[in-house]
């Protein structure tokens, strides 16, 4: 059959959009070690959370029993102005590689915040709708999550303040520009309006922000507000079973494609996105029925999967949140200004980690100039500016194809595409300007953060 024979694209009609997501926990041979309250060492209850999260996420958050939980209506309903987003077979890219292998990739960022953020935004913004609360803050690192929320919020008519990380504010003011056009207020972080963002300014006045610190100021001002909840955009539980939807979606997919992945891969920032496509196939796993490899790709310059430490941390700078056993690289550690903004966090999510202790995944380093050739490889090749994030993912995908290619394998490859980089592209110049440097990072520096964690475990 000719190439041009051949179905490249697969959409699911709208029944067929998930009406449950998938609550990995309620499977996992070992359970993820509890979160503990910092202050007690105690094993933390959903109530405990109730201050700071909607009571829903919170009861998602420590859920270990129900294997699906019902998609509430009117998200599903919000879900489907994007969704089912498409399943492509990327002919073009194979055929530059010149590579058997068979590469498809769930395309998130056909969503209209253009990543696959919003799937867990609109779903917390409905919970807090539903609870009566009236305002909400977050963090932001590239802008993705913020800009998913400030739309999530506004639908839900709830008001949203967002800190975002100073070197994405300046690095990429539309994303600013896109909050603040769905009506949120944007806070460049560290801030002096709050205590944790004036203590990191005094002592650094040049600090350039990170997630870590960012979300440090969003707890202090939603714990401050009344009426006010805190949501994050990765890492936690909740969130990775909000993005369960993509992975339930190209389930189907692949099965009207005729085909089953031999290997599923994902950026990694927090999490959420890999969780999202590979949790789903993972069930499989854990039953005998298959054999499918997951492939976690993150920045050579955070390599927490791959060289931080198993321990009790803080998902914040600040220590305001409660302590959760992660493969971390230190709450205090400071990632270099890569392009990748969204995959500069220290820690991974309890679940994950778990699973990557039980050998469920894999890690894998990419280099910043390694993940802009690919991803260049990839527009030119398939027509879709990836987001700088998305590199990475690209990256290890074609590693993995040109494997494939020594070995003369016909290998189903997977990958979910996170985002487009239309937004990005300051970093593209960069990249072709030549400017755009691979940061070392010597096992010193992650020594010196992650040594002086409690050692919980
Ligand atoms: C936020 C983001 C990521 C990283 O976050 P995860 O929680 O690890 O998915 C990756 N890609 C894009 C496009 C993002 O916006």
């Amino acid at each position: 059959m000719k190439t041009q024979d051949k179905q490249k694209r697969f959409l699911l009609p709208e029944d067929e959009i998930p009406t449950a997501w998938y609550n990995i926990a309620a499977d996992m041979p070992n359970k993820p070690l509890p979160l503990i309250n910092p202050q007690t060492k105690e094993p933390l209850k959903a109530e405990d959370l109730y201050p700071l999260f909607s009571h829903a996420a919170a009861d998602q958050e420590l859920n270990q029993t129900d294997r699906f939980i019902p998609i509430p209506e009117p998200v599903r309903e919000l879900y489907k102005n994007y969704r089912s987003t498409p399943l492509v077979r990327a002919y073009g890219l194979e055929k530059a590689l010149g590579t058997p292998a068979h590469i498809y990739f769930k395309n998130e960022s056909v969503s209209p915040v253009g990543s696959h953020k919003l799937n867990s935004a609109l779903a917390q913004a409905y919970y807090c709708k539903e609870e009566g609360v009236t305002n909400v803050t977050t963090e932001t690192g590239a802008g993705q999550w913020g800009a998913a929320l400030s739309y999530a919020t506004k639908a839900f008519g709830l008001e949203l303040a967002v800190y975002m990380v100073k070197i994405s504010y300046e690095q990429k003011p539309y994303r600013r520009s896109i909050m603040q056009t769905f009506g949120a207020q944007v806070i460049a972080s560290p801030s002096m309006s709050t205590k944790a963002g004036r203590k990191i300014l005094t002592e650094h006045p040049n600090y350039q922000g990170s997630l870590g610190t960012a979300i440090s100021e969003a707890v202090e001002l939603a714990m401050q507000t009344p009426n006010c909840k805190y949501a994050l955009g990765s890492v936690l539980n909740h969130v990775s079973l909000h993005q369960t939807v993509i992975g339930l979606e190209a389930e189907k997919q692949m099965a009207m494609a005729g085909e089953y992945p031999d290997v599923i891969i994902a950026c990694f920032g927090g999490g959420s996105n890999f969780s999202g496509i590979s949790y789903p196939f993972m069930r499989h796993v854990f039953s005998g029925e298959k054999k499918t490899r997951f492939i976690a790709a993150e920045p050579a310059s955070c390599p927490k999967l791959t060289r931080g430490v198993f321990q009790y941390d803080y998902g914040d700078e600040a220590g305001y949140t409660p302590m959760m056993p992660m493969f971390t690289l230190g709450h205090n550690f400071a990632p270099a200004n890569i392009h990748a903004g969204g995959l500069r966090y220290h820690g991974a999510g309890t679940i994950i980690s778990q699973l990557l202790k039980d050998g469920y995944l894999k890690g894998e380093d990419i280099p910043q100039i390694e993940s802009f050739n690919a991803g260049e490889l990839f527009a030119q090749a398939e027509g879709i500016i990836p987001a700088p994030e998305s590199c990475h993912a690209i990256a290890a995908t074609i590693r993995e194809a040109l494997k494939a290619k020594k070995e003369g394998k016909e290998e189903v490859i997977l990958f979910n595409l996170s985002g487009h980089g239309l937004i990005d592209m300051t970093a593209y110049d960069q990249f072709h300007a030549g400017n755009l440097i691979d940061y070392s990072l010597p096992d010193e520096e992650i020594k010196r953060t992650t040594d002086s964690l409690e050692k919980i475990i």
